[in-house]
């Protein structure tokens, strides 16, 4: 496994936000987290970033413990964050931006490598290189803060809900970049959604968490079919 959770407990004060969560995650495998508002998807996230320290539980990486360690050595070990709502530097240019993701390294040579892959991949962010972040569209500044992500040369990309916000059909665009990113880069994604169909669509396995427990879980494909899924998480169609 590359990344294994063990009955995680998590709490903001004294109310839990995560009650023994365990989730596993293989090597190039692509796994979304669905779940409605406060369920703790962003929890899980915080957990394995390191950003929250879970009272209870363990979470191995690699086969290293990493709860409890700070989040600049979470990176250094190849995990990437995605965070909700994009966190862009608004008056930094794009191309500043994407390099703020390499604060971690120092090989100029693979910086410069990934930067490179990062404008093919995402060539709207090459056209606005030198561009104030700030006033690239929502869409826009959803690829520039995978791209930023993907300048720390990541083996898991932890994705805090990329379409929200977003126009429908660049959500499609968003959607395909994942499973290209994850099939081209070898790279595992973690990805919460509440688009929990274009979740489901792109991962292999889910989780599908309800008030800080994993109430469901299993093949993709099969959880798009099950009537609990549909009722809860895919508007009831
Ligand atoms: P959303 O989709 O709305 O982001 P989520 O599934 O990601 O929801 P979390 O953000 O993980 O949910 O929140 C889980 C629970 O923890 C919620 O009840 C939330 O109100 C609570 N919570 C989150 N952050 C804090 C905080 N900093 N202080 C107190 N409670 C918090």
């Amino acid at each position: 496994m590359l990344l294994s959770l063990e009955n995680i407990e998590l709490y903001y004060d004294h109310v839990y936000a995560l009650k023994g969560v365990s989730l596993h995650l293989a090597e190039g495998e692509t796994v979304a987290l669905i779940g409605a508002n406060g369920a703790g998807k962003s929890s899980i996230l915080r957990a394995i970033t390191g950003l929250r320290k879970p009272r209870a539980g363990t979470i191995t990486y690699r086969g290293e413990r990493i709860d409890g360690r700070a989040p600049a050595d979470i990176v250094k070990m190849g995990i990437a964050m995605v965070p909700e709502g994009r966190r862009v530097f608004p008056l930094m240019s794009v191309k500043d931006n994407l390099l703020m993701g390499a604060f971690s390294r120092s090989d100029k040579a693979g910086i410069a490598r990934s930067l490179d892959s990062v404008l093919t991949r995402f060539p709207r962010l090459k056209e606005r290189y030198g561009q104030q972040a700030g006033t690239l569209s929502g869409g826009e500044q959803q690829m520039m803060v995978i791209g930023r992500a993907l300048m720390a040369a990541p083996k898991l990309l932890l994705l805090d809900e990329p379409s929200l916000g977003i126009a429908p059909k660049l959500v499609q665009d968003i959607a395909r970049s994942i499973v290209a990113i994850s099939r081209d880069e070898g790279v595992s994604v973690l990805l919460v959604e509440q688009n929990s169909r274009m979740a489901l669509s792109i991962s292999s396995r889910a989780y599908a968490l309800s008030t800080g427990t994993v109430a469901l879980t299993g093949a993709s494909k099969e959880l798009m079919t099950d009537p609990r899924i549909k009722a809860a998480y895919l508007g009831g169609d």
